[in-house]
């Protein structure tokens, strides 16, 4: 067998969207795994529509998403010259005419064809012309005369077969002179040696048009492999009703991209009943074989789920680096003050998200604690003044904060004040925290260290009942 080579040919006339980072991913895993080269190819030829900060936000999503290429980007924009070629190169042969139907009389056709409650098609008038009228033109592929149907083996849906009643003369060349879609496809796909098309199946009524391109053009025709698509909880294809739909977005809301691409990789493929998949098992284990033949469905708190997983389970150092943005953006000064890393380490098993993390940090790095109206008026109240001194002097006493000490202290407290361990954790908490949700209060303890601590429990008693 020869290598494999397969791309991912986004247009980009938009964000990068979870459909398309499937697709992209299941190319890259498939390449990676079986020593192939995973080609990415920018499919600009509508010019009109694409645009430079679309490609930008492609590549940031693929690079986020570390689903790097080994060949490309390559733009179709660079290539017009073969694509011409190859339209002169039909055209002579007899294989595509120039249509000179003006848009007024196609749509008179098919208003005819629906009225007649005929499939609206183009009826070939243009097909045998011989003269060359001065006047803009299209040109067309001509549907190869004899033939009933095409047929492919898919690799995930099976064989497919189409009747030629069902196509016409398409359209591959358009009157401003630029090539479409289903003509450089093919050109691209058979030039760049690519020998498998993994796509979305909403492509799959293109198939039989290209695989007459590739035959008229005389390539060899790669094998197929369409990808169900994604659907909403209500069944209908994914959109913005079902949640966000650009990558980048869910970098934005704080996901990780491990999270996204196993999240990514379950939506339509399955290994047993694993779940978490890390990019290194997905190379030992991925292939068409299990991909499903039924679209997946999208499911926000799944991925939610994955991502709080990869929290709880990633190097702090990293995730550490990962929400630094996430607090600028905040206001939240991080240089001085606890350690960044602890704090992280602290707020591991309590965010689902970086954005959750960064909320979840904001009370270690304020100068002065604000503190929540309800707890203040449960615990800052003038008859705690005197467990806060105490615990202004004990903890002052701590030689080390760090866990066993800090549980030697308590327990003095709890034993000069009788008070339980509760009654005294909440009113310090609130001192320490201003109420915020946090983790254990040996850990803020830990983290904030003494004199931060010790300077949160004086604001506290000067805060009492005021
Ligand atoms: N450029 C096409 C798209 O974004 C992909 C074409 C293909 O994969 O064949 O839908």
């Amino acid at each position: 067998m020869s290598e494999l080579r397969v791309r991912f040919a986004p247009s980009p006339t938009g964000y990068l969207h979870i459909g398309g980072a499937r697709t992209a991913l299941f190319n890259y895993l498939l390449a990676k795994s079986q020593n192939g080269t995973y080609v990415l190819r920018i499919e600009d030829t509508d010019v009109a529509r694409s645009t430079q900060e679309s490609v930008d936000a492609i590549l940031d999503a693929m690079e986020w998403l570390g689903l790097s290429c080994d060949e490309g980007p390559l733009y179709q924009s660079d290539r017009f010259d073969l694509y011409k070629q190859k339209v002169q190169q039909l055209l002579d042969e007899g294989k595509a005419y120039r249509c000179y139907c003006t848009a007024d009389e196609l749509d008179a056709k098919r208003e005819r064809a629906k009225e007649e409650g005929r499939k609206p098609k183009y009826d070939g008038t243009c097909r045998n012309r011989m003269d060359h009228p001065d006047a803009p033109y299209v040109v067309r592929f001509k549907l190869p005369d004899g033939r009933e149907e095409t047929t492919f083996v898919d690799r995930i849906k099976g064989a497919i077969s189409f009747r030629h009643e069902e196509l016409d003369d398409l359209i591959i060349q358009r009157t401003d002179g630029t090539p479409t879609y289903n003509f450089v496809v093919v050109i691209d796909d058979a030039e760049m040696g690519i020998n498998l098309v993994i796509r979305g199946d909403d492509h799959i009524n293109n198939t039989p048009r290209q695989i007459l391109l590739y035959e008229a053009l005389g390539y060899s025709i790669p094998e197929f492999a369409h990808v169900p698509m994604i659907l909403g909880a209500d069944k209908k294809r994914l959109s913005k009703r079902h949640g966000a739909t650009s990558v980048m977005v869910y970098k934005d809301m704080g996901y990780l991209p491990e999270a996204l691409v196993n999240y990514l990789v379950r939506l339509g493929w399955s290994f047993g009943d694993e779940e978490i998949f890390s990019m290194a098992d997905l190379l030992k284990k991925f292939s068409l074989d299990n991909v499903g033949r039924s679209a997946g469905v999208f499911n926000p708190e799944k991925l939610l789920w994955l991502n709080s997983h990869y929290i709880k389970s990633g190097d702090s150092q990293r995730l550490a680096e990962l929400l630094k943005p996430f607090l600028v953006e905040k206001g939240i000064n991080f240089t001085s003050g606890p350690d960044l890393i602890d704090v992280v380490k602290g707020l591991q098993e309590r965010s689902a998200t970086l954005v959750e993390m960064a909320a979840g940090a904001e009370f270690y790095f304020v100068d002065q604690v604000s503190y929540d109206e309800k707890a203040k008026k449960k615990f800052l109240q003038p008859e705690q003044k005197e467990l806060f001194t105490l615990l202004l002097k004990k903890l002052g006493a701590c030689t080390s904060f760090t866990e066993e000490p800090l549980e030697a202290t308590f327990a003095e407290v709890m034993e000069v004040t009788e008070l339980k361990f509760g009654k005294v954790a909440q009113p310090l908490r609130v001192a320490l925290t201003g109420g915020a949700p946090s983790p254990g209060i040996y850990d803020v303890l830990r983290v904030l260290g003494k004199e931060i601590s010790l300077q949160r429990i004086s604001q506290a008693i000067k805060a009492l009942g005021a």
